[in-house]
């Protein structure tokens, strides 16, 4: 075994525990971390009542409303309007939104569990959801006036409309910082050119986040968030793409020309446009996670079921050693990456840094869709391979959480970049 190196700049090892207590003691004063930590513990074992009826509706939601036609929707690739403006109604298109607004008022723990219920149902449905929450809704809630509040946030609450976010590019996805759509002032007008890439719920939106350089020699620096209602003069859409999975959600190029809008439509300060992308897809990778958690759930639902249906060799499959062992690590691959969603949704809920848990949420979940949803696949055999079952949608539907809100690769940059910090 390899001795145990303490880390740089750590004087002692092992717990001092007067300086623990007393530290405990004044945070308990303080009605601080104490709180945060036993709360985070105890959610991570059984979750808060609230937080289990929330996940109780929107589990029977998904299994009554949204299960039943989530192969139909893919196939036609339809929104599902009627069932976004019930989750409007039920306060799962805002969920973090304060009441006074017209959201749910709830937390983002409670937002994961909902993304990870209707995913189970639909992913489509469960990535509407999560970029109107997350990627929409959230900035304009952090980043946003009063009066920018009301116009761009309360109608989005209700599932009558929805909203996007519009970062990426043709030519950039990964490296965002280096966005070419230029927004320039005219009067008391911005001017808007260039072409923002695949943007989810584009077909559907009724305004976006859109993020353009208004300062190019500042690079990432120069670049500005702007509220852009839709459709409006001067943006078009490219053709809806046709993907792989999450086929009832749109996905298009905002195509920006000489699009003006008004000069209050700029959120947050000129030149903040990287920091709230950045924060922004921290809170969204949140969301993702939670989607590919209701992917791989749903995958794991259907081996498992199918293996005490399905006889091979004069006895069910479950009984055969080789496909419990797979049951077994597509549940633990569900359980642990549920465990570090959850933490980084209550990290985020008690005000403490989250970017590396978030990625790794994301990351590790995301893997867990593809493995999973895999594997169930070869439990089901041929009927895994067909559209009679829902593996194979499962399957096309995980493969995107890998890429979109930034690829396995990026999430892999980012925590690598917060484990070295900590050693330094
Ligand atoms: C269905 C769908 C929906 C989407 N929705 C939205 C949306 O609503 N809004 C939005 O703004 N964007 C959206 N995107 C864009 C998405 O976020 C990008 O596709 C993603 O960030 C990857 O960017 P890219 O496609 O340009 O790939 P690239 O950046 O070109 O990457 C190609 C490959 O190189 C790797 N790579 C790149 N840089 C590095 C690096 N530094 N180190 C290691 N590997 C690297 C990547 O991991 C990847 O494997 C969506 C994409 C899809 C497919």
């Amino acid at each position: 075994m390899l001795p145990y190196t303490p880390r740089r700049g750590t004087k002692k090892i092992g717990p001092n525990m007067a300086a623990l207590f007393k530290a405990r003691k004044v945070c308990s004063a303080l009605g601080i971390a104490v709180g945060c930590a036993t709360r985070s513990l105890t959610q991570l074992a059984a979750l808060p009542e609230l937080h289990q009826m929330l996940r109780q509706t929107c589990r029977d939601y998904a299994d009554k409303e949204l299960a039943p036609i989530a192969g139909q929707l893919d196939k036609t690739h339809t929104f599902p309007a009627k069932q976004i403006r019930e989750l409007g109604a039920m306060g799962v298109m805002a969920v973090e939104v304060p009441e006074s607004l017209g959201g749910a008022g709830m937390d983002y723990l409670a937002y994961s569990l909902a993304v990870e219920e209707l995913s189970r149902g639909c992913a489509s449905t469960g990535v509407i959801v999560s970029v109107n929450n997350s990627l929409y809704l959230g900035p304009v809630l952090k980043f946003g006036t009063d009066e920018q509040k009301k116009q761009w946030i309360t109608p989005f609450t209700t599932g009558e409309r929805v909203g996007c976010f519009a970062l990426s590019e043709p030519g950039n996805g990964s490296d965002a910082g280096a966005a070419s759509t230029m927004a320039r002032q005219e009067g008391d007008c911005w001017v808007l050119n260039g072409t923002k890439a695949w943007i989810t719920n584009s077909y559907d939106a009724s305004a976006a986040v859109v993020l353009a350089t208004t300062d190019k020699t500042l690079k990432h620096k120069g670049i500005s968030a702007f509220l852009l209602p839709m459709p409006h003069p001067g943006l078009s859409l490219g053709k809806r793409e046709d993907k792989l999975g999450i086929r009832a959600s749109s996905t298009a190029n905002l195509i920006l020309d000489d699009c003006r809008i008004p000069h209050g439509n700029l959120l947050g300060q000129c030149g903040m446009g990287f920091k709230i992308a950045m924060q922004t897809l921290d809170s969204g990778r949140i969301g993702i996670a939670s989607q590919a958690l209701g992917i791989a759930q749903a995958s794991l639902d259907c081996a498992a079921d199918y293996a005490h249906k399905r006889s091979a060799f004069g006895a069910p499959i479950a009984k055969m050693q080789a496909i419990q062992f797979k049951l077994a690590d597509m549940a633990v691959a569900i359980e642990s990456a549920r465990l570090l969603t959850w933490r980084a949704a209550l990290l985020r809920d008690a005000k403490q840094p989250y970017t590396k848990e978030a990625a790794m949420a994301k990351l590790s979940a995301s893997e867990a869709a593809t493995f999973v949803s895999h594997q169930a696949i070869q439990v089901l055999g041929g009927m895994g391979y067909v559209t009679d079952m829902p593996a194979e949608r499962h399957y096309r539907d995980a493969r995107i959480t890998e890429i979109y809100e930034g690829t396995s690769e990026i999430q892999r940059l980012v925590i690598a970049n917060q484990v070295l910090k900590e050693y330094q």
